[in-house]
């Protein structure tokens, strides 16, 4: 028996595919093959799931939305589980809410909201599952999701199950251990600041409204948000500086390579066009780089992850 065939015999519902394209699971719409991409199992699955692919040594990646990933054309040489549900898996009592990690994180902003549980508001709009969310600390409008962030529950690549503290996952700009890792967040627990609920729906709503209008609608237009991370603060005196300043100033906007160019509205993103490979977006980055080493002798470090082999 194949190893798809052992795993479907162990769930015998999960969707298990064969050197299926990987390019449906990101919101670029890029991606070659990988040999075994599981579809969203549950977290109580994921364990046993994890041990089998080790037994067999097969090494595994888990993805969520695919919201900050570029996938290789030439695929992937492992398994690729896929975390992401649309169906949100949430339980509250008071200001605390336990959530799954493979729920997006909009649907987790808009339970907070509605429920009067708790201002996750920032959270509005940003694409990708809450353990993807939790692994790059994503954020926006200076806050992140570390900040309240009380425990969470990490499945280890050897298939075992323990809970974490912020400290534990070593929260930065953008980052957390888990980046570096591989580990899984199975579920998060948050404690969440009190705010009244017409107060966040309205922040709520400006913040999507801002959405639309600065950033590229994924559902439409390929993309995988920023692919730069803002430019650390060289002394305690000043502020990270946003990277699409300089793209911007680097004449960045007029750049293309192929079918991927910028996003007329902000330098720091890449959207894919008609024919649009990964490997135009690579050559495009490193254009990119390229420009504002040239102009102001900084270096840009991807935010987006690149994945599998690029020329
Ligand atoms: C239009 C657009 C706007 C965006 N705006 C923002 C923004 O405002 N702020 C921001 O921070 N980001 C933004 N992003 C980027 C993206 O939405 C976030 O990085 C998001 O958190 C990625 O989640 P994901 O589930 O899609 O992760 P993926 O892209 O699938 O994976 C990203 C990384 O997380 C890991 N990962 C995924 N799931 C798990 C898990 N359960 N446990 C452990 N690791 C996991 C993967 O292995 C991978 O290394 C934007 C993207 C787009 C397309």
């Amino acid at each position: 028996m194949n190893l798809a065939s052992e795993i479907q015999t162990l769930f015998p519902k999960l969707p298990i595919r064969e050197n299926k394209p990987l390019a449906d699971c990101t919101t670029f719409q890029l991606g070659g093959p990988c040999p075994l991409l599981i579809d969203n199992p549950s977290a109580d699955q994921l364990p046993a799931l994890v041990q089998k692919l080790n037994e067999q040594e097969m090494p595994f990646l888990v993805i969520g939305q695919g919201s900050n990933l570029v996938i290789s054309d030439r695929g992937l040489d492992c398994a690729v589980i896929r975390f992401c549900s649309d169906k949100p898996k949430i339980e509250a009592h008071e200001n605390r809410v336990t959530v799954s990690g493979d729920t997006l994180l909009d649907d987790l902003a808009l339970f907070t909201i509605e429920n009067e549980i708790g201002d996750l508001t920032y959270c509005s709009g940003i694409p990708g599952t809450v353990g993807g969310g939790i692994a790059g600390n994503a954020g926006a409008f200076g806050r992140q999701m570390g900040d309240h962030l009380t425990s969470a529950e990490i499945l280890g690549l050897d298939g075992t199950v323990r809970s974490a503290t912020p400290a534990d996952l070593e929260f930065a700009y953008r980052h957390s251990k888990l980046k570096e890792t591989g580990e899984i967040v199975l579920s998060a627990t948050f404690e969440l600041p009190m705010v009244g609920k017409k107060e966040m729906q309205a922040e709520r709503e400006r913040i999507l409204e801002f959405r639309k209008e600065h950033h590229p609608d994924w559902h439409a237009t390929p993309c995988a948000g920023s692919v730069f991370r803002n430019i650390e603060a060289t002394s305690a005196a000043e502020r990270r500086q946003a990277a699409g300043h300089f793209l911007e100033d680097a004449g960045a906007k007029a750049m293309t390579v192929g079918g991927a160019k910028i996003f007329e509205k902000h330098a720091n993103i890449i959207i894919g066009g008609v024919g649009c490979t990964a490997q135009n977006v690579w050559d495009l980055s490193e254009q990119m780089i390229r420009a504002v080493q040239k102009k102001f002798d900084l270096e840009l470090v991807r935010e987006v992850r690149f994945l599998g082999k690029f020329s």
